[in-house]
């Protein structure tokens, strides 16, 4: 499922070890393997079929959506993309087919210009767009990302075309 908020992963990742349940058995009872349960109890809501993790969330009684819950992050959290200069922490999303990434071309070179407002408003983990899981480095040399498409140290481009 894309877009699921991380919290619900931590909480069925709690409510399993509260029901004294392995990974391996709740993945058997929803009908998914065991390692993508343990990726997706890490935070990563791709792994599972939306069919699997609604079979969880009625399974704990757990809400699917932080919207209504009472235990939603408490007011007084900062999203981090807006701390200290805007932008500066915000995510991009490494998904070349992504509507926040802006295709163009470089003499014939493609590339993808990354709308870091578009896919990171809050300081997310996940492109608000897409729901991929967000990069806040560059992936060919883990240096800070700055604005533009082309990484000023490496010289690689932050999402490269497939
Ligand atoms: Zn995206
Ligand atoms: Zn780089």
């Amino acid at each position: 499922m894309k877009n699921l908020d991380p919290e619900f992963c931590r909480r069925v990742k709690s409510s399993r070890r509260e029901a004294g349940l392995t990974q391996g058995q709740l993945a058997a009872e929803v009908g998914c393997k065991q390692s993508a349960l343990s990726m997706f109890e890490q935070g990563d809501g791709t792994k599972l079929s939306d069919e699997a993790i609604d079979k969880l969330a009625r399974k704990f009684n757990l809400p699917l959506s932080p919207t209504g819950d009472s235990a939603s992050p408490p007011s007084g959290v900062q999203p981090l993309g807006r701390l200290a200069g805007g932008l500066l922490n915000s995510g991009f999303c490494p998904n070349p087919h992504c509507p926040a990434n802006k295709e163009y071309f470089v003499e014939e070179m493609r590339l993808f210009l990354p709308d870091r407002e578009a896919a990171d408003p809050v300081g997310g983990k996940y492109c608000a767009m897409c729901g991929e899981l967000l990069e806040r480095k560059c992936p060919s040399c883990g240096a800070a990302v700055h604005a533009g498409a082309i990484c000023s140290l490496c010289g690689q481009p932050y999402i490269s075309a497939l």
